[in-house]
């Protein structure tokens, strides 16, 4: 069931989405060669006790039982990486990509989002993996203001990455953002048949974690023996971008992006 949020509810979510985005503006900045992923994960453990944001990552269950918490304030997947891999000290290089994502809880309510970050001088088929990517993000927002059912977007961001010679990853997809992190429904970036069968109506009050994630040459992935990361099976670069965004009477509004 989806939970709708109150206008009020919505400015909350803001000011929690406002401290990911200084977080991950953070990251961006420090993002040149020879820094390395836990120097990230500590500057965004210090942005987020700054503001008194609790950090949604850190201690985050495993979705298999027995098998260890989430140990770090974000998730840092670097090239193949495609989602929820560890910080390490290896030092970054030219070439790299990194995948950052984090989220934070201020007053009750949760902000998420991700970004993926070029080290130096990339690749261009690396360079067109992170702008095919961030353009399947940003053209979704702008559909949600013309569609009624999230399957329409849906349909266009996997359009659009297939027309680009890339793949949509499905084994992960986008979340329902409230009080929770994870709440209902799944918001796959591709038409996948729970969606045919419940679809999500795009009205005021529902807010969403949009997070396409897109491979440059398979959608399967395998998850490393940490229990954690998961990387394309390939082993070819993968980009993943994400931003919490609220549908309002006047469209939708993007509340993990840096300033008002
Ligand atoms: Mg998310």
């Amino acid at each position: 069931m989806i939970k709708l949020k109150s206008p009020r509810e919505i400015a909350l979510m803001r000011d929690a989405g406002r401290v990911v985005a200084r977080a991950l503006d953070q990251v961006r900045r420090m993002a040149v060669p020879g820094v390395s992923t836990s120097e990230m994960d500590e500057a965004v453990a210090a942005i987020f006790k700054d503001h008194d944001a609790l950090p949604l990552f850190k201690g985050y269950p495993n979705s298999t039982k027995g098998k260890p918490a989430f140990p770090a304030f974000i998730c840092a997947s670097v090239n193949d990486a495609v989602v929820h891999g560890i910080p390490t000290r290896r030092p970054l290089q030219e070439g790299d990509i990194v995948s950052v994502d984090t989220g934070c809880k201020i007053n009750g309510w949760c902000g998420d989002a991700a970004v993926t970050l070029a080290i130096g001088e990339v690749r261009p088929e690396i360079q067109k993996l992170l702008d095919v990517t961030s353009q399947t993000l940003e053209l979704s927002i702008r559909a949600m203001a013309r569609c009624t059912l999230w399957s329409e977007v849906a349909a266009l961001m996997e359009k659009y990455v297939k027309s680009q010679g890339m793949y949509v990853i499905e084994k992960f997809v986008g979340h329902g953002i409230g009080q929770d992190m994870h709440e209902d429904p799944q918001v796959p970036n591709f038409v996948s048949k729970a969606l045919r069968k419940n679809d999500i109506r795009l009205e005021p009050g529902v807010v969403l974690a949009i997070e396409p994630m897109v491979a440059l040459g398979t959608k399967n992935v395998d998850t490393l023996n940490d229990h954690w990361t998961v990387v394309t099976k390939d082993r070819r670069a993968s980009a993943h971008f994400e931003h919490t965004v609220a549908m309002t009477p006047q469209g939708p509004r993007v509340l993990t992006f840096l300033e008002d």
